[in-house]
């Protein structure tokens, strides 16, 4: 059989999708991924590896994580038969996607988070995106028309909201929210990956709704990316249903011991929180000051800024050392890069970087 042959036997829908869309470049200032820059407090990982050492690594771990899925209850005030852990809350995402998205849609806004889209793609979701307003902020009413449409799907209201950092109001969140329930065989799915970063929090919105389900991650203000853990909150009933999806023994003994000791010194995330709220009014303000390139305000920990050549400022930024993301070069983003906040030194590289970098980029 040639290899031809044998990729037709891939589903379509899969060959259709393009990967997710990700280049690995190593400069000395990272700013395209939203990563936290400080890594996991030194004390705490030495806790976290003595912690695992104590563990049995021949044996599986937790089937469901059940532990670290009490802790997380205990943590977030929510009832733990409604916490659903993996690694990484990209996990829940297709998992939500094959739990109310396979032949059915998934309804969401542009520009939005890949892997929504990708996911849908590959599962075979109608996709269907409603363009952002100018400001970034959502298009209640159009978002409110698909959902009167009909569901059954998944509908995403990404709060804050990614690529762009922008947080809607709130009456427009809710009022989704409740225009989702009403028309029924909606699952609404609230992003809160960055909530950290903008004092929102949608968790009373969930509560009691079988229909609702907040996810969250410990890669993004927690410092710990490379372990990958995610979570979802939502309640029992729909928790058995997602758990179900869940391959077994799926987060393995490390991340969980880790997560754990995490779970026990949480002050810190906090504290670096606000140092990053501090360093992103400090570089958003300073931005003011470029003759071309225009910064959005932000509530997360990265920013879209404007400049005249996406490519050649990106180009630009890299021989100098700073690392920011492409956008999509989709009308509403045209132009834009995306860059996250780093220490306050590597922010002030970003900075000097950006200065130097005028007319053409
Ligand atoms: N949701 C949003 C909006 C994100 O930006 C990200 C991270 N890029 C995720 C979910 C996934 O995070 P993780 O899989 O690391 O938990």
């Amino acid at each position: 059989m040639t290899t031809r042959d044998a990729l037709a036997a891939v589903r379509e829908e899969v060959r259709r999708t393009p990967a997710y869309p990700f280049t690995r470049i190593d400069v000395p200032v990272k700013l395209d991924q939203n990563e936290s820059p400080w890594d996991f407090p030194e004390n705490l990982k030495k806790l976290a590896t003595e912690r695992a050492m104590s563990r049995a690594w021949n044996r599986y771990p937790d089937l469901n994580a059940d532990t670290l899925a009490e802790r997380i209850g205990a943590y977030e005030g929510w009832d733990p038969r409604g916490v659903v852990v993996t690694p990484g809350s990209n996990v829940l995402i297709k998992l939500l996607t094959e739990l109310g998205g396979i032949n059915r849609t998934v309804l969401t806004v542009k520009p939005t988070f890949a892997v929504y889209e990708l996911e849908a793609m590959m599962l075979g979701a109608r996709l269907v995106e409603v363009p952002l307003h100018d400001d970034f902020s959502l298009d209640a009413s159009g978002l409110e028309a698909e959902l009167r449409k009909g569901g059954p799907g998944l509908v995403y209201l990404t709060q804050p909201h990614a690529p762009t950092g922008h947080l809607d109001r709130e009456d427009d969140v809710v009022r989704l929210a409740n225009a989702a329930s009403k028309a029924g065989g909606w699952v609404t799915v609230l992003d809160e990956a960055y909530y950290q970063y903008s004092g929102s929090d949608y968790r009373e919105l969930a509560r009691g709704h079988d229909d609702r389900v907040v996810l969250r991650t410990f890669s993004k203000a927690w410092g710990l990316a490379g372990l990958r853990l995610g979570y979802a909150l939502t309640t029992p009933a729909m928790a058995t249903e997602l758990q179900k999806l869940v391959p077994a023994f799926n987060v393995n003994a490390l991340t969980q011991a880790v997560v754990e000791v995490a779970l026990e010194h949480p002050q810190y995330v906090r504290e670096r929180a606000e140092a990053t709220v501090r360093e992103r009014e400090r570089v958003l303000k300073a931005l003011e000051a470029h003759p071309t390139w225009v910064a959005y305000p932000s509530s997360t920990n990265f920013f879209l800024v404007r400049t005249p050549n996406a490519e050649e400022a990106y180009k630009a930024l890299i021989s100098k050392g700073v690392l920011p993301r492409r956008q999509d070069k989709q009308h509403l983003l045209a132009g834009c890069l995306r860059v996250a906040l780093g220490t306050p030194e590597e922010n002030d590289r970003f900075l000097e970087a950006a200065m130097q970098i005028q007319a053409n980029g």
